[in-house]
């Protein structure tokens, strides 16, 4: 188990479950850090005295720098501030901020030589290539904590070959609006798609799992972190949420891995890694599911699946593009600006005019997440 821990965007529904398992083990905290939300971060620093935080908010920064002057925890402020405590030398960073924003504190905690536990898929969705060549370069195996990636890694453990993988299965759980038509999605309202059935998370993740862009998302972070090509990643919905995901062998042996909907688990086996330790989570007794259902995904009303599918086989800046026009899209849609069926349409857009380039560099994958923000826009008349 890891001694000590940095954690970025620790404000966050992960990074809050995160500082829950760090304390049920006494693991130290190196550094913290948050957009805003100084309040909960402020907390946070008094619980568990890092060495340092940041405030990607220059004036949030500001302001905490004076609320916790008493406790000598060195403050710094702007992405740049982010970056530099993902550098602080510690065991592992485990980066669950939310979006493309995220990009910087993965390559910064590879680039430092950190271990580094990844929830941010955004990273590995925009930025697949640099990140997987940064962590191979300086030796380092990227743990997944997305729950189905976790669940695969746990069902690869033994594997020692990945030809003797035929295919991940990754599950879904097809969300809120899982059963409804193309047509029904056209009124669906912001409260509905923030209610997610099994999952209590953060509103960007939430509105991406009513769309489906969230699985979308995951199969590309499935290829990077597992180096699987993307026509052998399943998706299956499975309504329940207690199979977390999936490998198939070429014996056609199913290994999966179950557990109860919370994400304490997979953040913690990153964390132990290849160990295992008691854990806050309560245990799953299967008797209490009359039956476990899976089904195919409705490709039709949820497109999203497979314009993610689409931009990884087209490789280059395809999905830094479409993630950028899901992330303008997703939060356009959460401030009313359009409607639900609107995202599907600015990830489709997206795909059709993404530039077509593929020796890429990190300012290329920002500059492209840029640009596809604003035809985002211009598409809606914004
Ligand atoms: P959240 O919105 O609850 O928290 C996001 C965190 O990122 C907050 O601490 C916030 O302050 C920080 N942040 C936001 N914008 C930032 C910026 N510009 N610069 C620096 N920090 C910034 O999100 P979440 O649900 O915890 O999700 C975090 C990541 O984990 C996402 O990539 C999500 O896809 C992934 N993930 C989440 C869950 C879950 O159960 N919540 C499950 C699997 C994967
Ligand atoms: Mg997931």
């Amino acid at each position: 188990m890891v001694k000590e821990l940095t954690i970025l965007g620790s404000t966050g529904s992960i990074g809050r479950q995160a500082l829950d398992v760090a304390d049920m083990h006494g693991i130290r905290i190196t550094a913290l850090t948050s957009n805003s939300r100084i309040d909960i971060l402020e907390n946070q620093v008094r619980q568990f005295s890092p060495e340092a935080v940041a405030v990607a908010d220059e004036k949030k920064a500001k302001e905490l720098k004076i609320k916790i002057a008493d406790t000598g925890v060195k403050v710094l402020s702007g992405s740049g501030g982010v970056t530099e405590c993902a550098s602080m030398k510690t065991q592992c960073v485990l980066n669950s901020i939310v979006g493309i924003a995220g990009l910087g504190g993965t390559v910064a905690a590879l680039e430092a030589g950190n271990g580094l536990a990844l929830a941010n898929k955004e990273s590995l969705v925009a930025g697949g290539s640099h990140v997987t060549r940064i962590a191979r370069e300086k030796g380092i195996s990227i743990l997944p904590v997305d729950s189905e990636h976790s669940a695969v890694f746990q069902s690869l453990a033994g594997c020692k070959d990945k030809k003797q993988i035929k295919k991940l299965i990754l599950t879904a759980s097809g969300g809120p609006f899982f059963g409804k038509t193309k047509k029904e999605l056209e009124n669906v309202t912001l409260e509905q798609a923030l209610s997610h059935p099994n999952w209590a998370m953060g509103a960007k993740i939430t509105v991406d799992s009513a769309t489906m862009m969230n699985k979308g998302l995951e199969i590309i972070e499935a290829a990077w972190l597992f180096g699987i090509k993307s026509d052998k990643i399943d998706v299956v919905v499975h309504r329940q949420s207690v199979l977390h995901s999936a490998v198939q062998f070429v014996d056609n042996s199913v290994i999966g891995q179950l557990g109860v909907a919370d994400m304490r688990i997979p953040i913690q086996y990153a964390l132990t890694y290849p160990d295992r330790a008691e854990s806050p989570v309560r245990e799953l007794d299967l008797t209490e599911y009359m039956t476990l259902t899976f089904e195919k995904p409705d490709y039709d009303a949820f497109p999203c699946i497979s314009y993610c599918k689409q931009a990884f086989e087209r490789g280059g800046l395809a999905p830094a593009f479409i993630n950028g026009a899901n992330e303008k899209a997703n939060e356009l849609f959460r401030s009313g600006k359009i409607k639900f069926t609107d995202i599907p349409k600015a990830v489709e857009n997206a795909l059709t005019v993404c530039p077509v380039k593929n020796d890429c560099s990190l300012s290329d994958v920002y500059e492209a997440d840029s640009l596809a923000r604003q035809t985002t826009e211009k598409l809606f008349g914004l």
